[in-house]
């Protein structure tokens, strides 16, 4: 416990929990890291918190000046935050399929949010992407922050998540599970992880079944803000520098209904309530301790809370309509002890 002179001093350093029932039947030991516990609710609080003081740092954001992204999700939350904490003001520009919570969310922060419609392709000029860099480039001093591409993003976890996982499980880490979304979170962790391991450090990749990241055919599917598409027309499948493919030893494609159930045997066996991307995380991590020993410490991170999907993962009648159970949820199987 800590008093800060600042929010953004109070990003990171969230605790890991080690499993128990969840986990009976397996060797090693798995430790989740609840990100939710950052002060915006979720990882991207540390990217944005990076990308922002760097920016400030270099002179890219001086005073006047207003920070741009394009985001339906998280880094919008931590952008919005660090922008209200260092005084700047912030524009973000989301598809319009976005949940009304997150642009409410937005707007409480003070975010002047502008809505384009879902599904252009990346060059396409009404794209997220390419109003969110004509904005940053009309508007006085404006800078995008461009968590894709933005080498700050991994560098905040190089910082910050690998150090503290490094710390935490006094140098035992064995096996780091995360997904990808930008990628930024499995590069910086993973590569400070490897370095001061000596690379014995395993770092796998959490995949949802039809991500190109793990080879899957670009296909939609519903866990949210990890994985990547591939565009229906324009068939474009480029991915983020944020994220250097060289750093996954191995993938575990993982289909949305293990993602779901998974998540929903943590909230009834541990307490622990997250979100679909964390669900991924956690059936990958619960795939890979399967196969190892005693002495091996899988570390999975979960990226942010189920509050988020109260309406979606965590609420019955919507598990039923997309065939997530066919029976009611307190009746699944493995939400019982073993
Ligand atoms: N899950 C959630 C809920 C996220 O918001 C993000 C960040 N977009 C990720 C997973 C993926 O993290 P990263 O962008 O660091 O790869």
């Amino acid at each position: 416990m800590a008093a800060y002179d600042s929010l953004l001093d109070a990003v990171g350093g969230t605790p890991l929990i080690r499993l128990n029932r969840l986990t009976a039947d397996l060797a090693p030991t798995v430790y989740v890291k609840l990100e939710y516990l950052n002060p915006g609710g979720s990882v991207k609080d540390r990217a944005a918190r990076w990308m922002v003081l760097e920016a400030i740092r270099a002179g890219a954001l001086r005073p006047g000046g207003t920070i741009v992204e394009g985001t339906s999700g998280n880094t919008g939350i931590g952008l919005a935050q660090a922008a209200v904490q260092l005084g700047f003001p912030i524009v973000v520009v989301v598809p319009d399929k976005t949940a009304v919570e997150k642009i409410a969310a937005l707007r409480a922060y003070g975010a002047r949010v502008v809505v384009t419609g879902s599904g252009f392709p990346r060059e396409h000029p009404e794209s997220v992407r390419s109003i969110a860099h004509r904005l940053a480039e009309e508007l006085p001093g404006g800078w995008l922050a461009n968590q894709y591409d933005n080498p700050d993003n991994p560098r905040a976890h190089r910082e910050s998540t690998g150090p503290e996982i490094w710390a935490d499980t006094g140098g035992r880490v064995t096996h780091l599970v995360a997904g990808v979304g930008t990628g930024g979170t499995i590069t910086g962790t993973g590569e400070h992880l490897k370095e001061v391991s000596g690379g014995r450090v395993t770092v796998v990749g959490a995949d949802p079944l039809t991500s190109t990241y793990s080879g899957g055919d670009g296909s939609p599917f519903f866990v949210e803000a990890a994985g990547h598409y591939r565009h229906p027309e324009t068939l474009d499948d480029v991915w983020p520098e944020s994220f250097h493919p060289a750093v996954v030893d191995r993938f575990e494609a993982i289909g949305d209904r293990e993602s779901v159930h998974t998540l929903l045997r943590l909230a009834r066996l541990e307490g622990i309530l997250v979100g679909g991307s964390a669900g991924l995380a956690l059936a990958a991590a619960l795939r890979t301790a399967r196969d190892l020993g005693p002495d091996d410490v899988v570390v999975a991170l979960l990226p942010d809370s189920g509050r988020a999907y109260l309406s979606k993962y965590l609420d019955e009648a919507w598990l039923r309509r997309f065939g997530f159970v066919d029976e009611p949820v307190a009746d699944l199987p493995g939400l019982d002890d073993g």
